[in-house]
Parts: C-alpha cells; sequence; structure tokens
C-alpha cells in the first residue's frame, strides 16, 4: 500500500488536513458512521456522560475542532439546554454544516461557532469550565502547543477531556482493526466521496498518534492534573481526562 502523506512535516501537515475537511464536510456525518459502523456515537454518548455537565445556566464549555457539533450537542442536551457551548474548528466548511444542524435541532441560542486555531485559541485565559475535543487532536499540527492553550482558557478547577483513536489493547481485534482501517476505510472512502486520500491521510494520522500512556504524559506535561484515561472498544478510542486546579 502506498501512504503518500507519511513524511508531512509540521509546515504542509495543516493545509493537508485543512483540504480533507473542506472535501468531507458535507458527507462528514454520514462518513463517521460508516468508517465506525456507529460507534462514535456509543463513544461520544460515554464522553459526554464522563463529563456529566451540570444542569445550570453559566456553565460554559469550549468544543475545540467541534466540526459538525456532535459534541456540544450532546452537552447542551444533557444540561437540559442550560449549557452554553462555543465550537471552535479551523475550517469554515464544517462549521457551516454544524450550523446548519444546530438550527433544525433548535439548539443555536445555546450555541456560537467560531473558525479559529487550536493551537491559538481566541479567548481571555481561565475562560471555560470545560475543553472537549474528540478525534480533533490528531490533525492539530502542534499538540503541545494545543494542550498549554487548553490550560490557558480553562478556569481553575475546568476540565480537559480528549477522545481519540488510540492503540488497540486486544489481541485479535488490533488484527481486525488494521485490516479495517488500512483496507476498507480508504475503499470507502472513495466510493462515497470519489477520493481515497484524504481517507488514507486519515488512517495515517491514527497510526501516528501517541498510545494511550504518551499521551497522558504530554498532557501532564501542559500542567494538567489527576490525568487519566478510559478504552472503549478496547483501545480503539480513548478518553483522556485532566484537571485544571
Ligand atoms: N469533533 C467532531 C466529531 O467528533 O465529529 C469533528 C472531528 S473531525 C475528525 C476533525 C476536525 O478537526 C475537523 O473539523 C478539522 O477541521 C478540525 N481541525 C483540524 N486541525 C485543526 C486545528 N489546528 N484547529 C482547530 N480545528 C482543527
Amino acid at each position: 500500500t502506498s501512504f503518500g502523506f507519511r513524511n508531512v512535516g509540521t509546515g504542509e501537515k495543516q493545509p493537508l488536513v485543512n483540504d480533507v475537511f473542506h472535501k468531507v464536510a458535507k458527507r462528514y456525518d454520514i462518513m463517521n458512521d460508516v468508517m465506525s459502523a456507529g460507534l462514535h456515537r456509543a463513544w461520544k454518548d460515554a464522553m459526554i456522560a464522563a463529563l456529566n455537565p451540570p444542569r445550570r445556566e453559566g456553565y460554559r464549555t469550549l468544543d475545540v475542532a467541534g466540526g459538525t457539533g456532535d459534541i456540544a450537542f450532546r452537552i447542551i442536551e444533557a444540561s437540559d439546554r442550560k449549557a452554553h457551548s462555543t465550537v471552535l474548528d479551523i475550517n469554515g466548511s464544517m462549521l457551516a454544516v454544524g450550523a446548519e444542524r444546530a438550527e433544525k435541532k433548535k439548539l443555536s441560542a445555546n450555541l456560537d461557532f467560531v473558525e479559529a486555531n487550536a493551537e491559538e485559541l481566541p479567548f481571555e485565559a481561565n475562560s471555560f469550565d470545560a475543553y472537549t475535543i474528540a478525534f480533533g487532536i490528531r490533525n492539530v499540527p502542534r499538540i503541545d502547543v494545543a494542550l498549554k492553550e487548553a490550560y490557558r482558557v480553562l478556569k481553575r478547577g475546568g476540565r480537559l477531556l480528549v477522545l481519540e483513536f488510540s492503540e488497540v489493547e486486544m489481541p485479535l481485534l488490533d488484527r481486525i482493526y488494521d485490516a479495517w482501517s488500512f483496507n476498507a476505510i480508504p475503499k470507502f472512502g472513495k466510493l462515497i466521496t470519489g477520493d481515497e486520500a484524504p481517507y488514507q491521510y486519515l488512517v495515517e494520522s491514527i497510526r501516528k498518534f501517541p498510545n494511550q500512556r504518551d499521551f497522558a504524559a504530554m498532557i501532564k506535561e501542559a500542567g494538567f492534573s489527576r490525568v487519566s484515561f478510559t478504552n472503549y472498544t478496547g483501545g480503539i478510542a480513548a478518553l483522556h481526562s485532566g484537571w485544571k486546579i
């Protein structure tokens, strides 16, 4: 198999990522269901259960790389429509789909959409009760910079939650998963969107992402306390948690 993006350096990575998500934005939600066989929904629900947002006004969350809004919508609904969420993404095409979905769900009053880079958040320090990022951090060229920014914008007592593909820690499942991701995902991508390369990039970016323990160490390095993680589906995905205290 050829993976044309194998040696993409930091400087070239972001334009490539942007191109991928501009291309897939309109079909992103359906692709998510196909690629993860619907599992992303259960993982996202588990992430929101871990956050357990309070049912009170004034609770502010920031969903970085928020794309089409899945995490923010779930937080607002779990808070009985009391919480406010800012959906931040570097890609206007993804945010446009998110804003349209928010209208349909009548959630717009609890939301705002901000086009910006996770490495340079346009917010003051100590602004948010929670910072969430789902399947986004592996796309950010400088993960350490993004984590420092997360720490900066969180209030004291604020929570960081990162949902991301991770290292499969179950024998057999890892081989099934490899076969699925290296072969099926780019092929499905081509079938549905007519383009295989973006999905090769996505699979490759999962391979390169640090495993559970290494990523936990990076979160500690950024200043977070009580860092822990939970594996989902044998480690296909993992939820990392940290606190700013
Ligand atoms: N969080 C959503 C979800 O779980 O369905 C979307 C995840 S999607 C796989 C990854 C998102 O990361 C894309 O919308 C992409 O535009 C965004 N992204 C990539 N690099 C970024 C950056 N440097 N800053 C902010 N967002 C970024």
